[in-house]
């Protein structure tokens, strides 16, 4: 998928999970400090592609990564995933003031592009280092620009008609799942 893709179809996560109140944060966080954030975390996993926007601002990590995972390897796993989850509510530096709601939307747009990625026929190793890649590939192709943009603003779309306040249950279990993360 196009880094343009992953950051519409970020965006277009980050409103769904606004409206569906998954936590008190996309609920009521600010958006100066959400967009940016889920914009950061859908470019992020590509920083294991040395020609990646990510990639290129930061060659010296991204050149390592690659060498020793290619692309689409462990940044495009849970366990990725899982680390940086430890690493936004255990490793940051108490001098640093990083807002919830920031850290909470850099982490779902990770997560959008881990799930986009899986809509194209590589698909993702999802459970790396075990092999197995999970994929829904309703993209074809390399790059498929209008489809990606497609999906992206039909989920937006969706996303906007749902009403406000249907509190799913969502909520504790998510408390639940980023507590089960740190404690293990
Ligand atoms: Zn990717």
């Amino acid at each position: 998928m196009t880094a343009e893709g992953h950051l519409l179809f970020s965006v277009a996560s980050l409103v769904l999970a606004h409206k569906l109140e998954i936590t008190p944060e996309f609920t009521q966080g600010d958006w100066l400090h959400m967009l940016p954030g889920v914009l950061l975390g859908a470019l992020l996993p590509d920083i294991d592609h040395p020609s990646s926007i990510i990639g290129r601002l930061f060659r010296v990590i991204s050149v390592p990564i690659f060498k020793l995972c290619g692309h689409r390897g462990f940044t495009h796993s849970f366990i990725a995933w899982g680390l940086l989850i430890l690493f936004c509510y255990t490793g940051i530096p108490t001098g640093w003031v990083l807002p919830n709601d920031l850290l909470q939307a850099f982490l779902l747009g990770y997560l959008s592009h881990l799930i986009a990625d899986m809509l194209t026929p590589a698909g993702v190793p999802l459970l790396w280092p075990l092999p197995q890649r999970f994929r829904l590939p309703i993209l074809r192709g390399k790059t498929n620009k209008k489809a990606e943009r497609f999906i992206a603003v039909l989920l937006t779309v969706c996303a906007c008609f749902i009403p406000t306040h249907i509190s799913l249950p969502l909520q504790q279990q998510m408390s639940h799942f980023i507590n089960l993360i740190i404690n293990q």
